[in-house]
């Protein structure tokens, strides 16, 4: 049975902090490996990341894993959040270069996650596990797939441990990434990131935003359900769990489900793939 885990926005309210707490319990009584919580790029979100953080660490007994950006921080910045999380007994991250929210400018001292990952290396060893991004389908920025894959050689060769990737609906981008990495003899597992579809315009602008595919079937479907939100959770439930069952049968180490703060959609994959 494979190990699963699940990502967490940041609230932006006290009620949604409040809601989150009784998301995590349910998820938590699926007996998750970690919960990972994102950080805006810049900053952003570092307050209610790191309030987040405290309110969820080894709650019902489960790490939580902040995401870490770089673009736009100082050094300074980072080596202070890495103190905290250290202080705090956190012992596992997801380190990225986000993306800077409209209007800031600056990459800051640490412009890519390959430099991120060496500053952790450099300042704080082995303590931290550290989780990377991975594109199957390309980052949308890169020019070539052999460019963004090198790239991703060298993040990986400056201490990643693990590689989540961006959400796909097309199983053979990821065994074709999983047998690049394997003939360049990289051999971190490298995680699926799982989008569940739970509403139509959503899933197609998140998708249109960060790169990923949604194939001209499933969204043809989805366009045709059009206000039946009952057929298009049915549909995106059965599309997910079989786009798991393939990634499940050709060997994916773990699953990282993108939960988006809700429990429904991500307990019902976990049920449907018999993951409990
Ligand atoms: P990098 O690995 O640095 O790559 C970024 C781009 O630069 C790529 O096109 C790459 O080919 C290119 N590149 C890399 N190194 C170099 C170099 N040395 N010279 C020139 N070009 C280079 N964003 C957030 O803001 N907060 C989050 O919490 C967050 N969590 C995420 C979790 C997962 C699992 C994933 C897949 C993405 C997440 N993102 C998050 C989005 C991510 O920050 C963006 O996709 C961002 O554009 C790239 O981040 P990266 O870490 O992949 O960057």
């Amino acid at each position: 049975m494979v190990d699963f885990s699940f990502e967490f926005f940041p609230p932006k309210t006290d009620l949604g902090a409040a809601k989150l707490l009784d998301v995590h319990t349910e998820l938590a009584a699926l007996a998750p490996e970690y919960f990972s919580i994102t950080y805006g790029a810049g900053g952003s979100t570092r307050e209610r990341t790191l309030s987040s953080v405290d309110a969820l660490h080894g709650r019902h007994g489960i790490a939580a894993v902040p995401h870490m950006s770089c673009i736009g921080d100082s050094k300074d910045e980072v080596r202070l959040l890495l103190e905290r999380y250290k202080n705090q007994g956190i012992t596992q991250l997801v380190a990225l270069r986000g993306d800077l929210p409209s209007g800031q400018v600056g990459l800051g001292d640490i412009p890519y996650a390959s430099d991120l990952v060496a500053f952790i290396r450099a300042h704080t060893g082995d303590h931290f596990n550290i989780a990377v991004a991975a594109y199957p389908e390309m980052h949308p920025q890169a020019d070539s797939f052999a460019k963004d894959f090198a790239y991703f050689s060298h993040k990986v060769a400056s201490g990643a441990d693990s590689a989540i990737t961006q959400f796909f609906y097309n199983p053979d981008s990821y065994f074709y990434f999983v047998e690049a990495c394997a003939s360049k003899g990289i051999n971190i597992p490298i995680v699926p990131g799982i989008m569940p579809i739970t509403n139509a315009s959503n899933i197609l602008r998140f998708a249109d935003g960060c790169g990923a595919e949604v194939p001209r079937w499933i969204r043809k479907r989805l366009i045709d359900f059009g206000d039946d939100s009952a057929s298009i959770q049915a549909f995106g439930l059965e599309v997910v769990t079989n786009l798991c069952e393939q990634l499940i049968a050709g060997g994916a180490p773990a699953l990282h489900f993108y939960s988006m703060n809700q429990v429904e959609p991500s307990q019902q994959l976990v049920r449907n793939l018999g993951l409990l």
